[in-house]
């Protein structure tokens, strides 16, 4: 990562392919990626897989972009066969569960396409972080932790727990599979979740982050919001800049986003200022709709040596929380995801032990059918 990288944009109206490839290849020379790609590098392409969601849904990174990056790694020498499109989604992280969602997401068909691999490695490497703030040592998927390039494919969204789903939150995914929710049973708090994000963005070190903000999500998200038309393709170097960039862009207070609180916090990012955006100026569209979760969270405004003496009072009238709605199937993978364990499915529905709930809305995230909702306390809807 460079120090100060700007970063670009590009409109790119809808998924055609050919405007993709154009726009990838006007962000490549924008901000001079050309010097960070060599023939022979064996690339690792980390969108956002989600889960199994179709790619007009919103949810996963769309496959065109994927191609088009592709496309530009061809034209610089890097060979199909060294290519591979990894991710460790929400959920399990094997062969069974990730067939399923690269037929969904588009990932098999772009793949094949392409003539790239998809990772069929489910193993994973630890690596350490010796300049970490929390997290001292990370499990990474394999294709993560042993590319020479590692490129970063986000997806833009609005996020229940971490406020923007952008490109240091994506590389959530290169932790393997149920070893995800470890961590958020470590860092319960969002400063301390953020933190840790921070350091593991820092040790898997993406060279290029780009973000799919084609179509990208507002809400509830990162799986129940809703789809907004945006057309812009968003790159850099810093996926703190970029993070920054896709904060304010969206209306996201960076009070909000931990990630980016951290990342001040580590010198990562001067505290306050306008990001180099280049390549721009950017469409007018409509403030984005934050998520539930967004307005409850108080935390950020109370001062610090406060904090513990206001927290019971924070948590017992201003927090939001999950609920079940109707229309559970039933499926178990809210009590799959959920670090707290204070899930289970009783008589074909799942129930909530509240008091153990560390709201870090996994199960919201990873309900296949939309079902949890977030419950705002009624003083908050007043
Ligand atoms: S119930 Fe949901 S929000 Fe609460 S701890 Fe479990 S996964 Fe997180
Ligand atoms: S709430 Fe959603 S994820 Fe949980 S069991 Fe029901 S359908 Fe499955």
């Amino acid at each position: 990562m460079t120090a100060d990288a700007p970063v670009g944009v590009k409109r790119l109206p809808g998924y055609q392919p050919d405007a993709a490839a154009e726009a990838v290849e006007a962000l490549f020379a924008l901000l001079g990626f050309d010097r960070l790609v060599r023939p022979g590098m064996k690339v690792t392409l980390k969108p956002n897989l989600l889960m199994k969601r179709r790619p007009e849904e919103a949810t996963t990174t769309h496959p065109v972009i994927v191609q088009a990056v592709i496309r530009a790694l061809k034209k610089r020498g890097i060979a199909a066969e060294d290519i591979t499109i990894a991710d460790s989604p929400g959920g399990l992280y094997n062969r069974a569960a990730l067939s399923g969602i690269y037929a969904a997401t588009g990932m098999e068909a772009a793949a094949r396409a392409e003539g790239v691999r998809l990772n069929d490695d489910f193993t994973s490497v630890e690596r350490e972080a010796p300049a970490a703030r929390v997290s001292h040592i990370f499990p990474v998927i394999r294709p993560a932790a042993e590319a020479d390039l590692l490129v970063n494919i986000c997806k833009l969204k609005t996020h229940c727990m971490t406020g923007l789903s952008g490109g240091v939150k994506n590389l959530f995914g290169c932790i393997p599979g149920l070893t995800k929710p470890d961590y958020h049973w470590r860092y319960p708090e969002k400063a301390d979740f953020g933190r840790m994000l921070v350091d593991l963005c820092e040790t898997v070190s993406p060279a290029i982050t780009i973000c799919d903000a084609v179509e990208a999500m507002e809400g509830d998200g990162p799986s129940s919001g809703r789809k907004k038309q945006v057309g812009l393709l968003f790159a850099s170097e810093d996926p703190h800049r970029l993070d920054r960039a896709l904060a304010a862009f969206t209306g996201l207070p960076e009070s909000r986003v931990p990630t980016l609180q951290a990342a001040v916090e580590r010198g990562l990012l001067p505290e306050k200022g306008r990001v180099g955006l280049v390549g721009g100026p950017l469409p007018e569209i409509p403030p984005f709709i934050l998520p539930k979760t967004a307005a409850s969270d108080f935390s950020s405004h109370v001062p610090g040596f406060l904090r513990g003496l206001f927290k019971p009072v924070v948590e017992r009238w201003f927090t939001a929380r999950p609920y079940i709605g109707k229309g559970c199937v039933g499926c178990g993978k809210c009590a799959e995801s959920c670090p707290a364990h204070t899930i289970a499915v009783v008589n074909g529905r799942a129930v909530i032990e509240k008091s153990r709930c560390i709201r870090c809305f996994c199960c919201h995230e990873m309900c296949p059918v939309h079902v949890i909702g977030i419950r705002q306390n009624p003083l908050l809807r007043l």
